[in-house]
């Protein structure tokens, strides 16, 4: 029976919860609000043997066909201080905010770490399982630690930064943890004075287009928002999941041999021995920029960001990357993987 706390959909449509806007169904949908409501949905008999999925903003996930599970939409919201020293503050945050919600909560009070990550769509909730990046700063930068209920006995665990395990838009939760728990609210840990980061990319020459010759936290935001704006397709207006594959690692050889028959590849080193490639480039290099396929295509100002022209299907889009990265493959022997979960 369904009452205000536990509303359970049937045979939904997805399309207006995963960015890439493509139109599948789900078997079973509930909005979950608080961890209470999460554990006394999870005790019904029914769900037990359910296949469950977690959805925050759906801008990192592409369908290929109906979803046979119950979707756990999560907006578990609510944003609070926890506490704080001279130096530092704690902010801890429901999974399902916005994550550029908090991003402007934290900008508007002054405190700093989050900044360069403005305009990142999608909850807070998903933001460790990729460990969300942008413009040289990563999630792992500021998070203290989450709370996430184990979805198999309910019971509730704290992750601190080392459990996460994070890597290069990597961690725990995408690995070994996969559809094991729901991350319920993410702690981190600002800076009062924060040290302002605009080196990397187009930060230095917006600021400088801004006008803004001592850049606080606040410009820097502004900054990186108005990059994305210019350079990123809406998912409102054309649908998209961001970059869809990640930049891949290969060892400083490689990079040299490419370097010697390629001048032009842009590659960054990483850790020792290790060099990251822009896979945009890879992608670019073998003709996919601005290519529309069917109602799909890599987008024109963003060869790594593959789009929905409308009406497309998932299977399209996975199409698409397939014979992107075969194409990669044949002409770098270079290996790209997609950073958008595939269900
Ligand atoms: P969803 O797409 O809903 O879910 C993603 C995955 O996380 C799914 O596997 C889901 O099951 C799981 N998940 C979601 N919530 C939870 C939870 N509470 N507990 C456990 N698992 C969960 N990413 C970057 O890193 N940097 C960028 O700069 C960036 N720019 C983007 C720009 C655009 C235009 C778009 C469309 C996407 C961009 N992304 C970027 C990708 C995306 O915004 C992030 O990965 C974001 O964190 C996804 O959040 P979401 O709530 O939409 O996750
Ligand atoms: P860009 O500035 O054109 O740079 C292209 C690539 O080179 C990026 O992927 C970036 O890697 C890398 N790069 C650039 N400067 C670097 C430096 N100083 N050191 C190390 N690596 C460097 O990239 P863009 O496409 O406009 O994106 C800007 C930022 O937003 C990037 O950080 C990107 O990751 C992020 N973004 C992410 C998504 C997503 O869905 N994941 C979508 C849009 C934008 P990194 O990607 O490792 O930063």
């Amino acid at each position: 029976m369904n009452s205000p706390e536990r509303i359970i959909q049937e045979g939904v449509s997805l399309k207006s919860f995963n960015t890439f806007g493509i139109d599948v169904k789900a078997d079973f949908l509930s909005e979950i609000r608080s961890a209470v409501q999460l554990r006394h949905l999870l005790q019904e008999e029914q769900w037990k043997t359910k296949e469950l999925l977690i959805l925050g903003g759906g801008s990192n996930v592409l369908f290929t066909g109906d979803v046979h599970a119950l979707v756990l939409l999560n907006r578990i919201d609510g944003i609070e201080k926890l506490r704080e020293d001279d130096h530092h503050v704690w902010v801890k945050a429901g999974a399902g905010v916005v994550w550029h919600e908090l991003v402007m909560w934290c900008v508007e009070r002054g405190w700093g770490g989050v900044e360069n990550l403005s305009l990142i769509p999608g909850s807070v909730g998903a933001g460790p399982m990729q460990n969300i990046g942008a413009y040289g700063v990563e999630l792992k930068d500021v998070f203290y630690e989450l709370e996430a209920m184990k979805l198999d006995d309910l019971s509730v665990h704290t992750f601190s930064n080392a459990d996460c395990r994070f890597g290069y838009r990597e961690s725990v939760f995408k690995r070994e943890l996969r559809n094991k728990f729901f991350i319920l609210s993410v702690t981190f840990k600002l800076s009062k004075a924060a040290e302002i980061r605009t080196s990397y990319g187009a930060i230095t020459a917006e600021l400088q287009r801004m006008g803004v010759q001592h850049p606080g936290i606040r410009e820097v935001s502004n900054a990186v928002i108005s990059i994305r704006r210019s350079k990123l397709p809406d998912p409102a207006m054309l649908g998209n999941a961001g970059s869809f594959f990640k930049n891949p690692e290969i060892d400083e050889q490689q990079f040299e041999l490419l370097k010697q028959q390629y001048p032009n590849v842009v590659g960054y080193p990483t850790s020792p021995g290790r060099v990251k490639l822009a896979a945009g480039w890879l992608i670019e290099q073998c003709g996919w920029k601005g290519k529309v396929v069917g109602h799909t295509g890599s987008h024109k100002d963003q060869a790594l960001v593959l789009v929905n022209y409308g009406g497309a299907t998932g299977n399209e889009i996975w199409q698409l990357a397939i014979d992107i990265k075969n194409s990669v493959k044949e002409k770098f022997g270079v290996d790209i993987e997609p950073e958008v979960n595939v269900y």
